[in-house]
């Protein structure tokens, strides 16, 4: 099977996860394509072939070389994300794609006009959507890319490699993906997930992330007879967002630039919940983004005596505190890269990974472009060009790992 087929297969399967049910896998039709899978994983003689109940997949392609070689994996999740039904995915290839608008369906139009970047691909296929669904390509392209590498290294036994190990994940959309990896289990010195955007992407520096939970209570008295005794718990609110750096928004930051991003505000005169997600990719400007969030609260405790509480949560770390000290890791990649004639493209992350708690973990991980783009939507698209140059990049870090 080509990495075209196998993606347009992947792509049938409805893997869309909840945040609402609570069980992991969140949302049954995760197993069915994890069971498949592991049966492809079976017919395609791959060992210590496990999926657990969690709907974890793990195998092994074994090393062909006696030479001391690490063993390494390649990581990709089976979910799609929430934000748009993933049920009926009708994928259509636009092959030698002209530079012109591609009409999804009557309604809706994937056009170079909102996102320029389709004019890379110029003269390439591109795979898109019926405009009724996302396509899925975050990340079956990745488990398309994976599998096909694997395949490709079984067939040619004179490339030497170590020991491969794959892992394919469930619920990385809801933010769960590294809940149950067993990274023991995996055994590898250090893996890559193959869940990047567009080509070259190469990336080992995600967000600092902490959320944010703000009780307010008021003091709700009859209008008519509030004077001096009404507290309103929504102009608290007000006031506690107005104190917070208005240029610090995720609306007017970019690159290593971190934001205090208000989620949620909801509430009545008796009582308010403000929601906060706090972001900084350098650790102390993110600790002290925490610190002017509790100093913010006390503020508005001397205004307000007592009225307000607030839960600050760690989410995750910048991931590298962990790569950088293994750093030949994110060369290796690199160098791949450049030896499949793909420009690599390292920036920070906007955002998290599974790979940056995989890296707290004890499994250093950055992330490889898969080649999609406008993830979560109906505007997604892959060139398949990329997801070739994809499998060519794994199939030269296995090469290159064992070689160093
Ligand atoms: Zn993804």
């Amino acid at each position: 099977m080509t990495v075209v087929d196998r993606f347009l297969k992947y792509v049938k399967f409805d893997t869309e996860s909840s945040t609402e049910t609570g069980v992991t896998p969140s949302t049954p039709g995760q197993m069915v394509l994890a069971k498949e899978l592991e049966k492809e994983l079976r017919e395609m003689g791959l060992e210590d072939i496990s999926l657990d109940d969690k709907g974890y997949i793990m195998a092994t392609l074994p090393a062909n070389t006696d030479k001391k070689v690490p063993a390494i994996g390649f990581v990709a999740h089976m979910d799609t994300s929430p934000d748009l039904t993933g049920n009926n995915v009708n994928p259509r290839i636009v092959k030698n794609y002209d530079g012109k608008d591609i009409p999804l369906n009557n309604e809706f139009t994937l056009s170079p006009g909102d996102f320029p970047e389709m004019l890379d691909y110029i003269g390439q296929d591109l795979i898109v959507t019926d405009g009724n669904t996302l396509l899925g390509a975050d990340d079956k392209a990745g488990i398309a890319e994976i599998l096909t590498a694997i395949q490709y290294l079984k067939d040619h036994p004179e490339i030497k490699h170590g020991k491969i190990r794959i892992g394919f994940t469930p619920d990385e959309e809801i933010g769960a993906g590294a809940d149950y990896f067993d990274v023991e289990k995996f055994g590898c010195e250090w893996a890559y997930t193959m869940d990047g955007g567009p080509i070259g992407e190469l990336e080992y520096e995600n967000f600092n992330a902490a959320g944010v939970k703000i009780n307010i209570q008021g003091r709700s008295v009859h209008p008519g007879y509030a004077k001096d005794k009404m507290v309103n718990a929504l102009v608290v609110a007000n006031k506690l967002i107005s104190l917070l750096p208005a240029n610090e928004r995720p609306e007017h930051t970019a690159h290593y630039e971190g934001f205090f991003h208000l989620t949620n505000v909801s509430g009545t005169t008796d009582a308010a919940t403000v929601g906060y997600i706090i972001r900084d990719h350098n650790r102390e400007l993110f600790e002290n983004r925490k610190k002017l969030m509790k100093e913010t609260i006390d503020y508005i405790n001397q205004l307000y005596p007592n009225s307000t509480v607030v839960e600050i949560k760690d989410q995750y770390y910048n991931m590298r505190e962990k790569v950088e000290p293994v750093m030949h890791v994110v060369d290796l990649a690199f160098e791949a890269m450049t030896m499949a004639g793909v420009t690599p493209i390292v920036k920070p992350i906007r955002g998290g990974t599974d790979g940056a708690r995989l890296s707290f973990m004890g499994l250093p991980c950055p992330n490889i472009f898969a080649g999609g783009h406008n993830f979560h939507g109906r505007y997604e698209f892959v060139p398949i060009q990329s997801m070739e140059k994809a499998v060519q990049v794994i199939v030269k870090i296995a090469e290159l790992a064992a070689n160093k």
